[in-house]
């Protein structure tokens, strides 16, 4: 069905010719007795939806059908003349009454040989059975393909809407909605939305391609598994059914509470976010003595294995009498929920302590409690019947092919368990944790994570589990190292085995040497005992021996890494990847959210740091959902970075204004991406210009560019003297220069910029830029490598902005330097001829 200002297009229900109904041999029709229309003389034997509505009459013959459309309109549909003494004998029903269709869905089959011997005519007949919302009927003419053709136009009615939520019989449905959320109704969607749908006292469902969800119950809409792009309905059945449907379409439409925007028409379309990603084959090592899984959160440790099994909790089947079992149930669920407030608060981190708030809205789930109480119902004990009904939703939701969703099983078992325990007053058998232990366990919780004794517990394994579980989460958020989906096998050690845990690998050594170990503990204490030192004077400024000072500023991706930055002793961002803003959303961030989101960074960075934002760097290897990008065949080498920004100026043009903005009372600066022409620069630079008087701007925002692209490196000079400064883009520099990618599976280690050709431009940039009494950053990965920093002080850069945990390492070791050193070193690497001399000679000083 699609619909213009006052006009309801029905397509063809049949493919046939059309054939006037004033002619059809009887009556009934083409006096119009039941109403205007049209017929169709059929070429096939698929009765199909005209339009999307409900079906809300099947005559048990089969050999009629009336649709309703959202707006009221009614749509008989009557296959050949005088079928009805047929009995039903040759049509099968595909719907029933009370669905809902979509226009072109097939409703009755019929077999055509038969229905044609038997009956007066095959004429089908579609008729408006409501003519009074209908003023004028416009007929299709010739040959008409069902679901394809428009075969009848009607204009409405006066005040008769083309679309809109309907009621009939204190039923109301919605027009189908897209998705915009781009992880589509995970939890936190589904959560805003049942606690919306909850405040109506309709039955209130949404509805997908004939499967449904309960859309008060977050555990059911999470089992709809509905992604990004997905139509759906909502429905309701009740008093406020109307109102409800409305107001859950609009929540739906803004994206249910994440800040989704409006759903993009793209130029193209673009591929569909695809959220689902494919179950990953457990890892198997070759080495018997190594078990692999998922790196879940980093760190190393040695200890001792220490397996968790969780004692099955023992309940009755039958329960006492109904009320007794009922409020045993109430209870522990109240319980639960102050149990819940108390985790709540021990978690300093909110995004954290929100993953115990959703548990809380589990416990008011209704599509849990009415399994539970009606188990109860039938004589089960509150424990049992809320046994089965947690359990049966955790399978449900542990089979879903969408790993983040199938993740959340685990936190239905942890509350369900959690409330069971209540329900029976068993007290969780107080785990006899030893010093210096690695948890092994098929699956741990959320609760059981957050409670771990950090000074026993030094990491541990799941067997199940991904890097997207809430454990996986609040691990990392609590620094304790964790693999999850881990090899069965580690299920089989014997407590007190010792092993060697890498988070970062995601592997476990079991039975190392015992100097294997040793060695390990004593790197270990150095480093953190060195980690220590270099906190202690994170503060202090990077000035070498001889006096030289190097600005020592963060990389960062947004808000909690500028903070984060400023608590290790960062002075400044020198560089921003602006991207996240972009990422993972269904529309540009607007001027207004990017002056926020740019002014908090500065804020947080306080007066005396600077923020450099890199404008847009996406391209044909970053793909923005709304953002159409032809597939490229090298989309390294093709419209990426500034090159886009200056093709879709309008998103430029938008960020330069925010940054504008932002810039009031704070220190910021503009870079662009990928620079490779004067051309280039001399047009970004006119549109700060531009947006600078528009504005009524006149602060001295500097402007720079980054240097990735060997012909700029080359004619630094000449960039030199258009812009403020100059920050060295490495990781770019580097693929460009030798012509590897920089993700190539078997190029990218020998893509080091440690080779001559990278460091010999690096050089040229730092002399072009000095030569014209511009400064010089490096913002690529070898700015944060300890072997590179002695190197580039050499060269003589004027900033590293490095990613931010080696901040306070990286300033230590410029401590250590001598720049007059740094520069005799430089001189002579400049000379060597491979990758691996240069490394070599650097590694010489390090210890
Ligand atoms: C670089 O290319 O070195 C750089 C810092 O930019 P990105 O890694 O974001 O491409
Ligand atoms: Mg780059």
């Amino acid at each position: 069905m699609t619909s213009s200002s006052s006009q309801l297009q029905l397509l063809a229900p049949i493919s046939g010719v059309m054939f006037p109904i004033e002619q059809v041999p009887d009556p009934v029709f083409a006096q119009k007795m039941v109403g205007d229309g049209i017929s169709i003389d059929p070429t096939s034997n698929v009765l199909c939806a005209p339009l999307t509505g409900k079906v809300t009459q099947l005559h048990s013959s089969k050999h009629a059908v009336t649709v309703t459309a959202a707006n009221g309109v009614e749509v008989l549909m009557h296959i050949g003349l005088d079928t009805v003494m047929m009995k039903g004998n040759g049509f099968t029903a595909l719907v029933k009454e009370g669905d809902i269709v979509d226009a072109g869905q097939p409703l009755i089959e019929f077999e055509m040989d038969k229905v044609a011997m038997k009956a007066v005519s095959l004429l089908t007949q579609i008729v408006i059975t409501n003519g009074e919302l209908v003023s004028s009927y416009q007929p299709a003419t010739g040959l008409v393909i069902a679901g394809k053709d428009v075969a009848l136009t009607l204009t409405l009615a006066e005040g008769v809407e083309t679309v809109a939520a309907a009621s009939i019989g204190g039923e109301a449905w919605s027009d189908p909605v897209r998705i915009p959320n781009p992880t589509g109704l995970h939890a936190r969607p589904a959560a805003v939305l049942s606690n919306a749908a909850k405040t109506y006292k309709s039955d209130v469902k949404l509805v997908r391609q004939g499967e449904e969800a309960n859309a008060k119950s977050v555990v059911a809409i999470m089992g709809l598994e509905v992604k990004n792009g997905d139509e759906i309905r909502v429905r309701a059945h009740g008093p406020d059914a109307q109102d409800a449907v409305k107001a859950l379409v609009d929540l739906l439409n803004s994206g249910c509470g994440e800040d989704v925007g409006a759903i993009p028409v793209p130029k193209h379309k673009p591929a569909p976010l695809d959220t689902i990603k494919p179950a990953k084959a457990k890892p198997k090592s070759d080495n018997p003595n190594v078990l692999t899984g998922v790196s879940a959160s980093p760190g190393l440790a040695v200890g001792n294995v220490f397996q968790i099994k969780l004692e099955e909790i023992q309940v009755a089947e039958q329960g006492e009498n109904q009320q007794v079992e009922r409020r045993r149930l109430d209870e522990a669920l109240k319980e639960a929920h102050v149990e819940l407030e108390a985790l709540k608060s021990e978690i300093s981190d909110a995004s954290k302590a929100e993953i115990f708030a959703a548990h809380q809205e589990l416990l008011q789930d209704p599509d849990l409690l009415d399994i539970a109480i009606a188990a109860i119902s039938n004589g089960k004990s509150a424990g049992f019947a809320w046994r089965e009904a947690y359990t049966k939703h955790a399978e449900l939701l542990s089979k879903l092919k969408n790993e983040v969703l199938a993740g959340r099983a685990n936190d239905l078992r942890d509350v369900g368990r959690r409330v069971l325990r209540l329900i029976t007053g068993t007290k969780e058998a107080e785990l006899q944790v030893p010093n210096n232990a690695i948890l092994i366990a098929e699956e741990l919780t959320p609760s059981d994570t957050a409670s771990m004794d950090r000074t026993k517990v030094l990491g541990f394994c799941t067997t199940g589990g991904g890097a997207t579980s809430h454990v996986a989460i609040l691990a990392r958020s609590l620094g304790i190292p964790a693999i999850c989906g881990i090899d069965e096998d580690v299920l089989a050690l014997a407590n007190g085995t010792p092993v060697i845990l890498d988070g970062s690998k995601g592997t476990l050594r079991k039975n190392p040497s015992d100097a294997e170990i040793a060695d390990i503990v004593e790197r270990q204490a150095k480093l953190a005992s060195k980690r220590a030192q270099e906190m202690a004077a994170a503060f202090e400024d990077a000035v070498t021996k001889d006096g030289h000072q190097v600005e020592v500023v963060a990389n960062i991706g947004g808000l909690e890494d500028a903070q984060e930055s400023v608590k290790l002793g960062g002075e400044g961002v020198g560089l921003l990847r602006s991207e996240f803003l972009y990422l993972e959303r269904t529309d540009a961030p607007t001027e207004d959210e990017q002056t926020q989101i740019y002014g908090d960074i500065a804020r947080a960075l306080g007066n005396d740091r600077t923020l450099v934002v890199r404008t847009l760097d996406v391209g044909g290897d970053k793909p923005l959902p709304y953002l159409p990008m032809p597939v490229e065949e090298n989309p390294f080498l093709g419209v990426r970075g500034v090159r886009l920004c200056l093709e879709e100026p309008e998103i430029l043009h938008t960020q330069v204004r925010a940054i504008l903005r932002a810039a009031g009372d704070v220190k910021l600066a503009i870079m662009f991406p990928m620079i490779t022409s004067l051309e280039e620069v001399r047009e970004v630079k006119r549109i700060v210009a531009e947006e600078k008087a528009a504005l009524g701007i006149s602060n001295d925002v500097q402007v720079g560019i980054m240097v990735e692209v060997p012909a700029t490196a080359v004619m630094a000079e000449q960039f030199a003297r258009e812009v403020d400064f100059f920050s060295i883009g490495t990781n770019d520099l580097t693929q460009y220069t030798l012509a590897m990618d920089r993700g190539h599976p078997k190029l990218a280690k020998q893509a080091d910029a440690m080779h001559p050709g990278v460091l010999n431009l690096i050089n040229m940039t730092v002399k072009g830029a000095h030569a014209h009494g511009k400064w010089v950053g490096v913002c690529g990965g070898i700015a944060s490598d300890p072997m590179a920093v002695p190197l580039l002080l050499g060269i003589g850069v004027d900033e590293l902005s490095v990613s931010v945990p080696t901040i306070p390492a990286i300033k230590a070791l410029v401590r250590t330097l001598s720049k007059a050193e740094c520069e005799k070193l430089a001189a002579e690497v400049l000379q060597l001829g491979t990758a691996a001399e240069v490394r070599e000679r650097l590694s010489r000083l390090i210890d």
